[in-house]
């Protein structure tokens, strides 16, 4: 390896050497023929380091996970956080019982080796799928005589990659979803301009198509900027006042052709008191809009939908105002309740594309409802439709005049 020297070389050989030795006779392979060793490898961290519970005071006061080595591997300091990444930890003894990551263990020998600071990532699956970063620091503590140690620090990464994840999947679904209506259109073009190019009947025909998929390009564009305006905004609470029954009415107005086209009835009951809630009007009724337009499709079959606008409390026990959208519908199948809501989720992709939805919609609740400070509860039984109902928790004025 390029800039080591034959000293470093030896001295690296030597820590991987008694690390390994360590590790052999932890796991019981010559615990017999070195039964001295054994007791070595298990003296208490004082015994290991004069500094150590000097060296634990400090790194207990660090918010990232740390564990100092001895240059032999063992360990001799530890804090609370390091034990929720390697809860096996134990002062005195060899690193490699609790550190098992071959990644984590070759850092750590190279940096004995090469007296140089290593930085490197890992992944584990047990208990759960964790991704950290380990930062591997050989510590030469001045006119120590109790030799050099070795700092490990962890970061947590996995909050990260879930969002970079997430992010590949959102980038990866949304260029699915325009592709395809795209695509539909190329080839309409392509027919039109050749085989179909005088045939007048077919254009009619490939236009109107060709009509309903830019729509549904459009829609899909307009609630991915909705989305993350939304999501934008979401750590600035609204704080207009907005009362609530006028937003159901003006929904219900702009949607009564659409239930007369499903041939279904809405049916509105609103408490007599006014409810107002701190909010951003025109969200509230994007929002509102999705749910009512969502009974109207998916649940169509039951030929009734009930909004009620009503009074409640938190799981904490703070008033809210709630508004249940109820169809009769065919309803959810309890598996897809807890996924309804992450974009482009749906039960039945085709039926919803024939729909025009675009998968956007309960996320776009979602969000909505999470930046007024309130939250989306589903409720279905399979064969007896479903309801959704929007939590808002009520403004401090309106709270006044309650009181
Ligand atoms: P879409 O644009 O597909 O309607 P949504 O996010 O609004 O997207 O809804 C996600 C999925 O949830 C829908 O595709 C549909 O499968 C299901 N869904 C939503 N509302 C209802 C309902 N009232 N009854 C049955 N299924 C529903």
């Amino acid at each position: 390896m390029a800039g080591e020297t034959a000293e470093d070389d030896r001295e690296g050989a030597s820590f991987a050497a008694r690390l390994m030795h360590a590790w052999r006779v932890v796991r019981g392979a010559s615990a017999n023929a070195n039964s001295a060793t054994v007791t070595a490898a298990a003296r208490p961290a004082a015994a290991l380091h004069p500094q150590a519970a000097l060296i634990e005071a400090l790194i207990e006061g660090l918010h990232e996970a740390a564990i100092v080595l001895d240059r032999e591997g063992r360990v001799v300091a530890f804090n609370d956080e390091a034990v929720s990444i390697a809860p096996a930890l134990r002062h005195g003894e060899p690193a490699l019982i609790s550190l098992r990551t071959p990644e984590l263990v070759d850092a750590i020998r190279r940096a004995g080796k090469r007296r140089e600071p290593q930085r490197v990532e890992f992944f584990e699956r047990v208990p759960t799928d964790r991704w950290f970063e380990a930062f591997v620091t050989p510590v030469k503590p001045p006119g120590e005589r109790a030799g050099d140690l070795v700092l490990l620090t962890f970061n947590d990464l996995t909050p990260l990659r879930r969002v970079e994840e997430m992010r590949a999947d959102f980038i990866a679904n949304a260029s699915h979803e325009l592709r395809t209506p795209l695509a539909a259109l190329l080839g309409f073009i392509e027919t039109l301009q050749g085989p179909a190019k005088n045939d007048t009947t077919a254009r009619d025909k490939f236009l109107g198509i060709m009509q309903t998929q830019a729509t549904r390009m459009a829609r899909l564009i307009d609630d991915l900027l909705s989305l993350s305006r939304i999501e934008l905004n979401a750590h600035l609470q609204p704080s207009t006042p907005v009362e609530l029954a006028p937003i159901v009415r003006q929904v219900v107005d702009g949607l009564m052709t659409l239930a007369r086209d499903r041939g279904v009835d809405i049916n509105v009951a609103a408490e007599p008191d006014a409810l107002v809630v701190l909010a951003e009007r025109d969200e509230l009724i994007r929002a509102l809009e999705n749910l009512v337009e969502n009974a109207l499709k998916y649940g169509a079959a039951g030929k009734r939908v009930d909004i009620t606008l009503a009074r409640g409390q938190t799981r904490a026990g703070a008033p809210e105002a709630r508004i249940t959208v109820r169809d009769f519908g065919p309803g959810i199948a309890p598996e897809h309740l807890p996924r309804l809501t992450e974009r482009f989720y749906r039960v039945d992709v085709s039926d919803s594309r024939a729909q025009g939805g675009t998968g956007l919609g309960l996320a776009l609740v979602k969000h909505v409802l999470n930046r007024h400070g309130g939250r989306l509860s589903i409720e279905s039984t399979l064969g007896a439709g479903a309801a959704f109902t929007m939590h808002l928790p009520l403004s401090s004025a309106e709270l006044r005049a309650a009181q």
